[in-house]
């Protein structure tokens, strides 16, 4: 990335449904901020994800717990302002708004491999080359170790490969230990596994 130009302040954009924020997170986010040179990258907490099945954890746990996976990175922002959408909330909405709110920088979109394979799903997302370069990071389990995207229909969206450390690990995977009384703490940080079990989250699948 230090080969393209530098155009206004460097800001990521890292969405998910952070239920709950784990090592995989803070791992993809440091990689971001290293490798792109970031000057903020904001964690933006889903509201009504669209594409998840199951409802999610209640907002005001969500971005708490995100606060506290990401407080020892001073370049992070936790931004709720998904979480205060009325209705489906959709990534070309956040990418547009920012796009305006913080005109002449350069966006960059974070995403994990599985999210980068779904993206032709997503609502407008022919839309977002124009608005964010794509940036797309190795996620253990998902196709083998490097970002496949020929598969994917129609002309491709450009996107920038992130080289990323393999962390084996999914919220999907952190709930259900919860769920079944197992230690999490390894997998997210302490005061995350203190505020879950303060807040009784996940006790049930
Ligand atoms: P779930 O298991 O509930 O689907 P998740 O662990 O995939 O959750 P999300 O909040 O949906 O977490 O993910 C947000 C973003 O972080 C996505 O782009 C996802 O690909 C990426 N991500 C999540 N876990 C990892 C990981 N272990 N390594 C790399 N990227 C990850």
């Amino acid at each position: 990335m230090s080969n393209l130009p530098r155009m206004g302040q460097r800001i990521g954009v890292f969405g998910g449904a952070f239920d709950p924020p784990h090592q995989g997170h803070v791992a993809l986010a440091k990689t971001a901020i290293d490798q792109l040179q970031l000057d903020v990258l904001r964690v933006i907490p889903t509201g009504q994800a669209w594409h998840k099945s199951r409802s999610l954890t209640p907002a005001v746990h969500r971005l708490a717990m995100a606060r506290m996976a990401f407080a020892d990175f001073p370049l992070v922002v936790v931004d709720p302002r998904e979480t205060q959408r009325a209705g489906a909330s959709y990534t070309v909405d956040t990418l547009q708004e920012l796009h305006t709110e913080f005109a002449g920088a350069q966006l960059f979109l974070i995403l994990g491999q599985d999210q980068a394979q779904a993206l032709p799903t997503w609502h407008r997302w022919e839309e977002i080359p124009r608005l964010a370069i794509i940036c797309v990071a190795t996620r253990a389990g998902f196709a083998g170790d490097s970002v496949h995207l020929d598969d994917l229909p129609g002309p491709l969206p450009e996107f920038f490969p992130l080289e990323m450390p393999s962390v084996p690990v999914s919220a999907t995977d952190i709930r259900r230990s919860v769920a079944n009384h197992q230690n999490v703490t390894p997998l997210v940080f302490e005061p995350v596994a203190r505020y879950i079990e303060q807040h009784h989250l996940y006790q049930t699948l």
